[in-house]
């Protein structure tokens, strides 16, 4: 019975834990700005040539824009990553 109790408590602990960390005010204030491209995966992809399917394999990379926030009421950072573009190597 003590364990079910527990397991019923947690999640509500875990809520209430959020909830604090979003009523609390902070300052952020943009601090730096990153662009990054971070290659994720290949995928193949047919096309013609003299009447012959041919494949090729295409990289995919992610261009990344990443923020740097400065809170200088409780001296921390936090970073925001947004996804900008999905770039494939090859033409197709
Ligand atoms: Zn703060
Ligand atoms: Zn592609």
């Amino acid at each position: 019975m003590t364990g079910l109790v527990f397991l019923i408590l947690m999640p509500m602990r875990l809520v209430n834990a959020e909830n604090i960390e979003v009523e609390q005010q902070h300052n952020w204030e943009e601090l730096s700005t990153n662009h990054e491209v971070i290659q994720t995966e290949t995928h193949n992809y047919y096309y013609w040539k003299n009447f012959i399917r041919q494949t090729g394999t295409c990289e995919i990379s992610l261009k990344l824009k990443t923020v740097v926030y400065y809170c200088d009421l409780h001296n921390h950072t936090k970073t925001k990553s947004n996804l900008e573009e999905r770039l494939h190597s090859e033409r197709h």
